[in-house]
């Protein structure tokens, strides 16, 4: 197999050559950029499996940057991870609202990174076609695109199911109805925000049955969330 080639978007040097020796390390290959310039001509050149981006970049900053690369048909697809000095929930929702699939908070350890490197590109990878989603006993087979908790099979309607796997997919954290529509419905697709709630109801309506709708709980002035806490 080759090795995934990652690109790093960061301005400050030390902590770029520590990021690329970590993820040559770890047997990626990598590439460099300072600044969001040099990365679309990066990117432009070759696509990279994955994005590192730094938030605070000079001239175009990370946000802005990543929301461009969701915008583009060439890059939407390509997964950002956010590197953040920034721990603040609010700046995780703004970070995650730019498209970005995943973040991580400055200082980081090598190993912390290349452990959120794996699962993101993992989630992308076709092997995610094989895999089972679990949580509490629900699972959900990517494969046959099946819901079920022990022997019995939930019914549902393809939206609620997408729902569903996004969330199983990306569970503890906040989405606002905006970011799912985005990602369960498409960011071409021109629905109003009501809907998520009524698709919400539906699924909720789902898997009440079976003890599971108090996974997916109300933020209150944010949006909706998927835990296996209460
Ligand atoms: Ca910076």
């Amino acid at each position: 197999m080759n090795a995934k080639r990652i690109l790093i978007v960061e301005d400050e040097q030390p902590i770029r050559e520590m990021v690329v020796f970590a993820l040559a390390n770890a047997g990626y290959e990598v590439q460099e950029a300072a600044d969001a310039r040099q990365a679309q001509s990066c990117i432009a050149e070759r696509l990279p499996d994955l994005v590192l981006l730094d938030w605070m970049l000079p001239g175009i900053s990370g946000i802005d940057f990543a929301r461009r690369l969701k915008k583009e048909d060439l890059t939407r697809e390509l997964p950002v991870i956010m590197l953040t000095a920034r721990a603040e929930e609010e700046d995780k929702v703004q970070g995650l609202e730019s498209g970005a699939d995943d973040y991580v908070t400055k200082p980081f350890s090598p190993r912390e990174l290349v452990a959120r490197i794996r699962a993101v590109l993992r989630r992308g990878g076709p092997a995610a076609e094989d895999e089972i989603l679990r949580a509490n006993g629900l699972c959900l087979d990517l494969a046959s695109h099946r819901v079920s908790t022990g022997e019995t099979l939930l019914d549902m309607g393809p939206t609620e199911y997408r729902l569903l796997e996004f969330f199983m997919s990306h569970p503890e954290r906040v989405y606002s109805r905006g970011q799912l529509l985005d990602r369960v419905w498409g960011s071409n697709v021109y629905v109003e925000e009501r809907t998520v709630d009524v698709h919400i109801r539906r699924l909720r309506k789902v898997l009440e049955p079976h003890g599971y709708d108090a996974l997916i709980q109300t933020v209150r002035g944010s949006g909706y969330r998927f835990s296996t806490r209460v």
